[in-house]
C-alpha cells in the first residue's frame, strides 16, 4: 500500500485518481495482515485495487465524473465491490472516468482528462481511462471498470493492459451508476488474464438486487482450460484489410493470426454483413436508455442544484432545466437530447424500434457465426491512442473508435482485450477475443496462451 501511495503521489500529472483513500487503505492492509497471521485471509488478501467513479462504495463520494453529483455520498456498496471486500481486497481510491461513462477518451470528465502513461500528450481511452492508466502506471494492481460499448477493453488496449468484459448479466449491476442498462457490464482491468479472471470469478454470480443477473453457476475462470482439439477461430476481415484500420495495427493483428495458425488452429476470415449498422444501433439504443436513466438527476433528489441567479426564486420546471443544464457536461447533454429524440412519440418507431430490430438481427448473425467458430477475434481499436483534443470536437470520429468493441455489448457476449505489442512510436496495441455467452473460462484460457 505504501508503495502504491508513493507512486500515486509521483504520478499526479496523469490525473488518474479523483480520490485516494490513503488512511483507509493502510487500515485495510493492517487488518489483512492480521487475518493472514491467523490464517483467515480471503482470496484477494494483498491485492490493491482502484474502482471507477461509477461504483457505489458506502460512505464514499461517487460522482460519475460529473458535477451533477456534487457532494453526493454513496449510501450502499455495489454488490461487485462488496464481494471483493469480502475477500479482503484493499481499495486504494476512486478513479477518473468520462462523465456517466460516456466517451472514448476520458476527456468528458468534470475532473479533467486522464493522460496516457505511454505518451502524456495522448488520451488513455475511455470511459474507464483512469482505471486503465492506474494499472499501466503501476498505481494499483488492478482496477474495476465498466463496459457499455468498450469502456474496459478500449482503454486497456490504449494502455497496454488486459480488459475483460463479461457476458451481460454475469456480474450484478447493483450499485453501478447506470448508463445504458441493457448494455452495462462491470469488468476488471489488470496486468494479466489470470488477475482479471480471479476478480471476475469473485464478482460474478446471482444477486437478489439485480433481476437481470444470471443464475448460471460461476465457473473457475482462473483454472479454466481450452478444449483438447484445434480451435476454430474467425477473424473480422476488416480488422486486417480495411483502410480504416492503422497499418501497424493490421500487421500486429495478422502476426497473432499467423501464430494461431502455426499452432494448428483453424483461422478463417469472416465478414459481418451488419458491421456498418453496429455503431448506429449502439448509439441509438444507448442514448435512448441513458436519457431515461439520467432523468433521475433533476436537482431535487441528488447532488447539484442550480442556485439560479441568486436573487429570485425559480419555479420547479426552471429548477430542473437549470440544474441539468449546469450540472451535465456537453457530451451528456448531447446524448440526452439524442436519446429523447429517438424515444419521442413521432420518431420512436423509426429509430428506437428499428434499432431494437437490428439488434436482434446482429444477435442472430453472431449466433450463426458461433455455430461454426469458438472465437471471433479482431483488433480492439482501429487506431492506437490519439492526441488529447484531436477528436473532441468531432463526435462521429470519436464514436468510430468503438467499431470493434460495441458488438459484444449489443449482443451481450463476453470479450477480452489483451496487449499486442506497440506501434513504432511505442503506443500500445490491443487484440480482442470474443466468445459465446458464459464462455469466460475459455476466453481467459486463450488469452493466457496468447500473452
Ligand atoms: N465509448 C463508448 C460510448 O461512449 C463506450 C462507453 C462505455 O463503454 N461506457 O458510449
Amino acid at each position: 500500500v505504501e508503495q502504491y501511495l508513493a507512486r500515486i503521489q509521483e504520478h499526479q500529472h496523469l490525473n488518474v485518481f479523483t480520490e485516494v483513500y490513503a488512511d483507509e487503505a493502510r487500515q485495510q492492509a493492517d487488518a489483512v495482515d492480521q487475518k493472514l497471521a491467523s490464517g483467515t485471509a480471503g482470496r484477494l488478501a494483498g491485492m490493491v485495487i482502484g474502482i471507477k467513479d461509477v461504483l457505489n462504495y458506502a460512505g464514499h463520494e461517487v460522482k460519475a465524473g460529473s458535477q451533477i453529483l456534487e457532494n453526493f455520498t454513496a449510501q450502499f456498496t455495489a454488490t461487485a465491490v462488496q464481494r471483493l471486500i469480502d475477500e479482503d481486497v484493499v481499495i486504494i481510491g476512486r478513479q477518473n472516468c468520462d462523465e456517466f461513462a460516456m466517451g472514448s477518451s476520458n476527456e468528458n470528465s468534470a475532473y479533467g482528462p486522464v493522460r496516457n502513461a505511454a505518451d502524456t500528450s495522448r488520451v488513455p481511452g475511455g470511459s474507464s481511462g483512469g482505471s486503465a492508466v492506474a494499472v499501466q502506471a503501476g498505481l494499483c494492481l488492478a482496477s474495476i471498470g465498466s463496459d457499455t460499448g468498450g469502456s474496459v477493453r478500449q482503454p486497456a488496449a490504449f494502455c497496454g493492459v488486459v480488459g475483460l468484459k463479461p457476458t451481460y448479466g454475469r456480474v450484478s449491476r447493483w450499485g453501478l451508476i447506470a448508463y445504458a442498462s441493457s448494455f452495462d457490464c462491470i469488468g476488471p482491468i489488470a496486468n494479466t488474464p489470470e488477475d482479471a479472471a480471479l476478480l471476475l470469478e469473485i464478482m460474478a454470480g446471482p444477486d437478489e438486487f439485480d433481476s437481470t443477473v444470471s443464475t448460471q453457476p460461476v465457473a473457475a475462470y482462473t483454472t479454466a482450460t481450452l478444449p483438447d482439439r484445434p480451435l476454430r477461430i474467425a477473424y473480422l476481415r476488416d480488422g486486417v484489410e480495411s483502410e480504416g484500420v492503422d497499418e501497424t495495427i493490421r500487421e500486429a493483428t495478422q502476426r497473432q493470426l499467423d501464430t494461431l495458425k502455426a499452432a494448428g488452429h483453424v483461422v478463417e476470415p469472416v465478414d459481418m454483413s451488419l458491421l456498418t449498422y453496429l455503431l448506429p444501433t449502439y448509439y441509438i439504443l444507448t442514448t435512448a436508455e441513458s436519457s431515461s436513466n439520467l432523468s433521475r438527476f433533476d436537482g431535487v433528489r441528488y447532488g447539484y442544484r442550480s442556485r439560479g441567479n441568486g436573487t429570485s426564486t425559480m419555479d420547479l420546471l426552471t429548477l430542473y432545466k437549470k440544474s441539468r443544464t449546469e450540472g451535465f457536461g456537453p457530451e451528456v447533454r448531447r446524448r440526452i437530447l439524442l436519446g429523447t429524440f429517438a424515444l419521442s412519440a413521432s420518431y420512436y418507431d423509426a429509430y428506437y424500434t428499428k434499432a431494437q430490430q437490428v439488434r436482434q438481427l446482429i444477435r442472430q448473425e453472431t449466433e450463426r457465426l458461433f455455430t461454426q467458430y469458438d472465437f471471433l477475434v479482431s483488433p480492439t481499436t482501429p487506431t492506437p491512442a490519439f492526441r488529447l483534443g484531436e477528436k473532441i470536437d468531432d463526435p462521429l470520429q470519436m464514436y468510430l473508435t468503438d467499431i470493434f468493441t460495441v458488438q459484444a455489448n449489443v449482443i451481450g457476449y463476453p470479450a477480452i482485450s489483451i496487449p499486442n505489442g506497440t506501434d513504432p512510436s511505442g503506443l500500445p496495441i490491443g487484440f480482442q477475443i470474443m466468445a459465446p455467452p458464459f464462455a469466460e473460462g475459455s476466453l481467459v484460457a486463450l488469452a493466457r496462451k496468447m500473452m
